[in-house]
């Protein structure tokens, strides 16, 4: 299955999984029949997206007790029969069978370590650019992200990223509209609707891998373990595009609150990027602007709070 045009490749190795996967394929349909609602939060527009079936993922025990007590759904022999994968750079490239966007993708690495970015940039530089090399024309292309371990990974104790189709998401849009010129600053620090943001901008991979390995230094407190952030790559021309969103937390208090006051949202790099999933519809109706703006204030970084 390997070629030379990785994009298309990728988008055929898609229509050969979803062909024989019925119930996956069902998924990826129903995308196109979900409910959404827009909320103005912090200023911007962003997305509530109604979807029962990430039940299981938004309320995912993430402890390392749950995690080692359950078969690793991203190891070999504990995927379902039907998923096929296709391999580089040390990876498996996997349909994600619980779909939030179309062309949704897992990038798992081959081994069972652990989630940790500690190393990885290059990587996930090198996947986004595999992945849109060469866009042809009217193409959305992909876009990557990362789930820290403790911040949304459903499955921390096996290395992924995640790649969906690009273009769907609020933050896409406020990246859209930043410089990518080769005279624009590398690294930026700003608020957006989900709290504190870090751009790093260039057209060479060594360079942002610096980048981020000071921002990853600036980040982490004493502990010694990784920061929790979401990070966000897009890449289009010869430039790539990073997005650092750090976190205070993973699931606001909303989620563990009981009775009225209680919502289940458990906020993933998606989540933060402005697709916010919504697996209880009476959370879906219910939620306002001030509801996100407070999720956003608790798991995301304010300056001015
Ligand atoms: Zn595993």
């Amino acid at each position: 299955m390997m070629n030379t045009c990785h994009y298309s490749g990728v988008v055929r190795f898609i229509e050969s999984q979803l062909s024989s996967w019925k119930e996956v394929r069902d998924r990826f349909e129903h995308l196109h029949h979900l409910h959404y609602r827009q909320l103005l939060v912090n200023r911007a527009n962003i997305k509530l997206q109604f979807n029962s079936l990430r039940v299981r993922s938004t309320m995912a025990k993430t402890d390392c007790a749950s995690v080692e007590s359950r078969p690793c759904f991203l190891c070999a022999g504990n995927r379902p029969a039907e998923q096929i994968f296709w391999e580089w750079n040390g990876y498996r490239v996997l349909v994600n069978p619980y779909p939030i966007l179309p062309k949704h993708l897992t990038l798992a690495d081959s081994r069972h370590v652990p989630q940790s970015i500690a190393g990885r940039i290059a990587d996930m530089l090198a996947w986004t650019q595999w992945l849109n090399e060469p866009l042809p024309e009217n193409e959305p292309g992909f876009f990557v992200f990362y789930n820290g371990a403790k911040c949304g990974a459903s499955a921390p104790d096996h290395f992924h990223f995640q790649a969906v189709e690009a273009g769907h998401t609020p933050l896409e849009q406020h990246l859209a509209g930043r410089s990518t010129n080769a005279g624009a600053p590398l690294k930026t620090c700003e608020t957006g609707f989900s709290g504190r943001l870090i751009l790093l901008t260039g057209n060479r991979a060594e360079t942002l891998c610096d980048a981020f390995a000071d921002v990853y230094r600036q980040c982490r407190n004493a502990s010694e373990e990784e920061p929790m952030m979401n990070i966000f790559c897009r890449y289009a021309n010869g430039v790539w595009q990073m997005a650092v969103i750090p976190r205070r937390k993973h699931r606001p208090d909303c989620y563990f609150a009981a009775g009225d006051s209680g919502m289940l949202i458990s906020p993933g790099a998606l989540d933060m990027a402005g697709i916010v999933v919504i697996v209880r519809e009476s959370d879906f109706n219910r939620i306002t602007s001030a509801d996100m703006e407070q999720v956003y204030g608790e798991v995301g970084f304010f300056s001015s709070r």
